[in-house]
């Protein structure tokens, strides 16, 4: 199976995949470097400079195939050709940085497009430029590249090539491996369900607010969290109705994605489409079963969140429509300075050393903050220019979440910092499986900080639900997530046919268990089965997991630390200056991390129950 060190950035493509909230039309001031403004001139002076670094990127990618003949010719050898191709892998990473960076600050600006599109060619040129090395990698030999990886002239390669070595007997010959990756495009089915998810299905309108309006995903996000409770329940009703009329048409892409997944997991000889999914990021299957295990295990916890749920709504029963309105009205605002000195407090237990990295990055225009016409929705942190620093796009819009939304960007912008820093080019970019644990570890922190330092009782209850809530939808809903995505491949290896009908009964049960419907915890109505249907991540190929991982080890580290363990806060420091230099597996688990094992995510629930005690005294207190 072909690995992907070669391709998108994980810190990348983690952007890519944050949620999208609404956008609003809040002006933001003209001049820069204003605060709240990135300049990219720390990337290149003009658009005239970029075009020359362009051409000699572009240059360098033509020259690269002249290394197929003798890469593999001796250890000195291939260790010149790999250095060759990380730098010239680096400057097409910079290059591609200001490219895209620019064209998300004005999605209607041409000029900045047309340079996009330029650059996603120039990285599938390097894609192809590259294909010969894995091919002559394992032509090598799993025995020779382990005893290679050994020698000290490879050593910044050693971990690529031990992870290569593995994967050798998984590793077609170059021909087949070669049309497999051509089929690639039309196997995925991710391009259709985005075309018929945002472009083809008709939304209702509904009257919301007292307006006729146009349902779609974005009014959905919004309205369904709308402290009325017949709104939620309307929008509810309409929305999920819409996606029930295409439950075929969904069926058929997942079932198709789904046996692209296992079709292909056995033809590069694994046990399993999890075994497959997995292997190729270097992570065990006994995380997943791990976390699976753990979840079912303690769904009391998340059935004790509900019920509380429906005490602070003062709703005898709980529909599945109350999940989203907040339980607490939220106490304030914050402005973009608030944000900054928060985050500078809530850090600081996690030494000078990181409170220098965020004072650095905070101070400098080095964000773009506000929301503005054009402007690409949602929140990233691209870390990928190597010698420059990180630059984060967020859409501030003066919320709790907008500052905690900060702080994620940041938790992942200080990683990139201090893998940049401690690694060559070569081991810096770190995985998804960590990428998550820098962010959440700020997020837990942070909401640690505004819990204690709360005035009044209802500040601190709202702080508190924002904590449980975020508990329940990144731990408790990916970890659901990722039960009915093996619970689907498993069938499908099974030899079942997956109907669209198929796949909402297969959804509706596992749901039902998390919900406690049997138990008539939270009353589900039988058309929210096809809540599947408006997931993207089930084409990612186990993806969605890592999320609940995450938070679980963010919870871990945020707990020792706030606790004062000097030894669990450098040793933090430690995995994330580690970069990708080992599997994210091996590198959490030399930090005391080990989610192949139950003690994160009993810590995480052990959290997760003292937060509800912390509510119901305050509840207690406020009507005693
Ligand atoms: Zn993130």
């Amino acid at each position: 199976m072909p690995i992907t060190k070669y391709g998108l950035t994980a810190a990348l493509v983690a952007a890519a995949l944050t949620t999208l909230p609404m956008t609003s039309a809040v002006a933001a001031p003209e001049a820069a470097p204003a605060p709240g403004h990135w300049v990219l001139t720390d990337l290149y002076a003009s658009p005239s400079a970029w075009q020359a670094a362009f051409g000699q990127t572009q240059d360098a990618i033509k020259a690269l195939p002249e290394l197929a003949d003798t890469l593999t010719d001796d250890p000195a050898t291939l260790a010149d050709g790999l250095a060759r191709i990380d730098d010239v892998h680096k400057r097409l990473a910079r290059v591609a940085t200001y490219a895209h960076l620019a064209a998300d600050i004005d999605l209607r600006a041409a000029d900045a497009q047309e340079r996009r599109g330029r650059v996603d060619r120039l990285q599938a040129d390097f894609g192809q430029a590259t294909g010969f090395v894995e091919p002559a990698l394992v032509g090598l030999g799993a025995d020779t590249l382990k005893e290679w990886a050994a020698k000290p002239v490879l050593a910044e390669q050693a971990y690529y090539l031990r992870h290569v070595a593995d994967q050798a007997p998984h590793t077609l010959t170059r021909e087949t491996e070669s049309a497999l990756a051509a089929l690639s495009p039309i196997a995925g089915q991710s391009d259709t369900f985005d075309l018929l998810s945002n472009a083809d299905i008709a939304w209702p309108s509904v009257t919301l607010g007292g307006e006729s309006r146009t349902l779609d995903q974005a009014a959905y996000t919004q309205w369904r969290a709308d402290p009325d409770r017949a709104t939620r329940q309307k929008v509810f009703e309409a929305f999920w109705s819409t996606y029930n009329q295409y439950e075929d048409t969904f069926g058929s892409l997942l079932n198709q994605a789904v046996y692209g997944h296992v079709i292909d997991a056995r033809l590069h000889h694994y046990d399993s489409a999890l075994a497959a999914a997995l292997a190729a990021n270097d992570i065990p299957v006994a995380v997943y079963h791990q976390l699976i295990d753990s979840v079912d295990g303690h769904l009391d916890t998340l059935h004790r969140y509900l019920k509380l749920q429906a005490r602070l709504l003062g709703v005898d029963q709980l529909h599945y429509y109350d999940i989203y309105p907040p339980l607490v009205a939220a106490p304030r605002e914050f402005n973009l300075s608030d944000a900054k000195t928060l985050l500078e407090q809530a850090t600081r237990p996690l030494g000078t050393a990181y409170t220098r990295h965020i004072t650095a990055a905070t101070s400098a225009p080095w964000t773009s903050a506000y929301p503005a016409p054009g402007k690409r929705p949602g929140a990233y942190m691209n870390g990928s220019a190597y010698d420059v620093h990180p630059y984060v796009l967020m859409n501030f819009q003066g919320d709790y979440e907008s500052v905690s939304t900060y702080a994620h960007e940041w938790g992942h912008g200080v990683h990139s910092m201090l893998a940049n820093a401690a690694q060559p080019y070569a081991t810096a970019d770190y995985p998804i499986f960590t990428a998550e644990v820098a962010s959440t570890t700020n997020e837990a922190l942070l909401i640690d900080h505004m819990i204690d330092n709360a005035d009044t009782r209802q500040e601190k209850l709202f702080y508190i639900g924002q904590a449980l809530e975020s508990l329940r939808g990144t731990f408790f809903r990916q970890a659901q997530f990722a039960e009915f995505e093996l619970a689907l491949h498993e069938a499908a290896e099974a030899g079942k046919s997956l109907s669209g009908k198929r796949i909402s009964a297969l959804y509706k049960e596992i749901l039902d268990r998390y919900y406690g419907v049997a138990d008539g915890m939270t009353a589900i109505d039988k058309r929210m089965a096809i809540e599947w249907a408006y997931v993207p991540h089930f084409y990612y190929n186990f993806y969605v997991y890592q999320y609940a991982t995450s938070i679980a080890a963010g919870e871990y580290f945020a707990s020792r630390i706030l606790a004062g363990d000097t030894d669990v806060r450098d040793a933090y420091l430690a995995a994330l200056s580690a970069g990708g230099s080992a599997s994210g597996y091996d590198i959490l688990k030399n930090a005391g991390v080990d989610l192949a094992t139950a003690a994160p995510y009993n810590q995480l629930i052990q959290r997760m129950n003292e937060l509800m005690d912390q509510a119901e005294d305050l509840l207690d207190k406020r009507q005693g």
